[in-house]
């Protein structure tokens, strides 16, 4: 299949595409204009009975393939994606905005998902517990059955397929419910993967806003659910699950500090912070949004990070500059009402702030020193290209303010004394640490938040735990009478 954005797009439901039952569209608009794309079926609450349906209809199916089947089918969907990588790419960039060089990227790791699960397939091994000579103890695990999992509008294909991969290796079946700003990936994905022979109701997608999200958390057909987005969703999520006690992976937000000692190479630190913090116009969970800099080389960082940031070219996400829009109209003056609430603290703007004057919704990189960490702006996640840059006089002071938000995603240490880097990292509350880099892990290492930045690991083989529960049989093999 060539894939070439459509004018209208379809849920996905059993193999199907099928209008929602209300009959009723959205528009997802490209971010660098406003214009629209394309219209996209907007699911109600039945749409969703529906799609769980179908997934509780293809479990018993899937479930009871071979291992080393299912691995070869999520295999295939690897292959169907790196076929028409440079098409997915471009209609990812065009719906969300992002630079068609990072799109790309994206959908590389979209691939990498499913060839890393695809091998993981037939070695989801049990164990045997001693438990003396009369008994036989053995696990095993077990799918938890149909997976929900609503997904967030930054990194739309990319956090689709963490989900998805492996939930399906694991023998569940899959509802997706995409951001309703960004749909459009991962209804071509559902396609692939019916290319790739994912039996028919085995992936399903309803994209809509607002009432399939609510509607799929509080389902009493879904098993486990899988959600990436902000704390406060995250946490009306959690709280619908526990009326039917559903087991859910939370991937919550960030304020990730970025902590350079005065020993740190300063040209390093400032290329990943700036990198950590412009990649996606800012528009992710574990950007690099506090530096947090030695007094000492505080001005000097602060002029190499602001050199930096004026050097980004911004344009449409297709013409692949160094920073796309943000990604919608509502999302763009929540971030541009954090530069007001930077200003009225007291925090010095350095660079940027004043978005630029042409459609869509550009916001240059954004520089604030001055900054403390008492600050609104150093405490609440703005997820747009927007630095605060924070001093400390030794090392107890930045590790007290690294910790000291409601968050601990990720965070990084700049130093040239690893052994200094490094006690610094484990001292950080954070699921992630990067030293000398950012952005450090890959689709094989865990993920996830520490505090109010989640629950659960996506990414490596510890995100199979979050798709499979654990069954023991124990064995009576005592021979009363022999
Ligand atoms: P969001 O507003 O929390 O929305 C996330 C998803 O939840 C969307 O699909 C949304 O769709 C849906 N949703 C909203 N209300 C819901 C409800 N009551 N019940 C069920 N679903 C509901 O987040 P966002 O603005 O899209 O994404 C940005 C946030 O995601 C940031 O906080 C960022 O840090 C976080 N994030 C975290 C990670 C990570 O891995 N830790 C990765 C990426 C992003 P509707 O609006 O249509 O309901
Ligand atoms: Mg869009």
């Amino acid at each position: 299949m060539e894939i070439t954005a459509k004018d209208r797009y379809q849920l996905v439901i059993g193999g199907e595409s099928v209008p929602a039952s209300g009959d009723e569209y959205l528009t997802t608009i490209d971010p660098a204009t406003g214009d629209e794309i394309a219209r996209v079926a907007a699911a109600t609450s039945a749409d969703v009975d529906r799609a769980v349906e179908a997934a509780r209809e293809s479990l018993s199916a899937w479930r009871s393939r071979s291992p080393s089947e299912r691995g070869q089918i999520v295999h295939r969907i690897a292959e169907r994606v790196r076929e028409t990588a440079d098409e997915l790419a471009r209609i990812e960039s065009l719906d969300q905005g992002k630079p068609l060089a990072q799109a790309r990227n994206d959908i590389d790791g979209v691939a990498r998902y499913f060839e890393y699960y695809a091998g993981a397939a037939d070695k989801l091994e049990g164990k045997s517990v001693p438990l003396g000579e009369d008994k036989l103890d053995v696990t095993s695990r077990e799918p938890y059955g149909v997976s929900g999992q609503i997904i967030p509008w930054n990194f739309p294909l990319s956090i689709t397929a963490r989900g998805m991969a492996p939930a399906l290796v694991a023998g569940n079946t899959v509802v997706v419910k995409p951001a309703p700003t960004t749909p459009l990936s991962a209804l071509h994905l559902a396609e692939l993967c019916r290319e790739a022979g994912v039996p028919d109701g085995v992936v399903n997608v309803v994209t809509g806003s607002g009432e399939p999200g609510a509607a799929l958390s509080s389902h009493d057909g879904v098993d486990q659910l899988t959600f990436t987005g902000s704390v406060p969703t995250g946490e009306a999520v959690m709280k619908s699950a526990a009326e039917t006690i559903t087991p859910v992976t939370l991937e919550l937000g960030g304020k990730n500090p970025a902590v350079v000692l005065p020993d740190a190479d300063l040209d390093e630190a400032a290329f990943w912070i700036a990198t950590g913090i412009f990649t996606n116009a800012g528009q992710i969970c574990s950007a690099a949004d506090r530096a947090l800099v030695h007094e000492s080389i505080y001005d000097e960082f602060v002029d190499r990070i602001v050199d930096r940031a004026q050097s980004y070219a911004l344009g449409p996400g297709t013409e692949d500059p160094d920073m796309g829009p943000l990604n919608h109209a509502e999302h763009f003056e929540s971030v541009l009402e954090y530069v007001d609430v930077g200003l009225e603290e007291g925090a010095t703007l350095e660079t940027g702030g004043d978005p630029l004057d042409r459609d869509g919704y550009f916001l240059p990189p954004t520089v604030f020193t001055d900054v403390d960490n008492d600050m609104r702006i150093a405490q609440e996640e703005i997820f747009g290209p927007v630095l605060t840059v924070i001093p400390f006089s030794d090392r107890e002071e930045a590790i007290r303010l690294a910790n000291d938000v409601e968050f601990g995603l990720s965070g990084g240490v700049f130093s040239r004394d690893i052994t200094r880097a490094l006690n610094t990292a484990r001292r950080i509350d954070a699921g992630s640490v990067y030293v000398n880099e950012w952005f450090g892990g890959s689709i094989e290492t865990p993920f996830g938040g520490m505090k109010k930045s989640g629950i659960g690991r996506e990414k490596g083989l510890e995100a199979l735990d979050s798709y499979l529960q654990t069954k023991n049989i124990s064995v009576n093999l005592a021979e009363r009478d022999g």
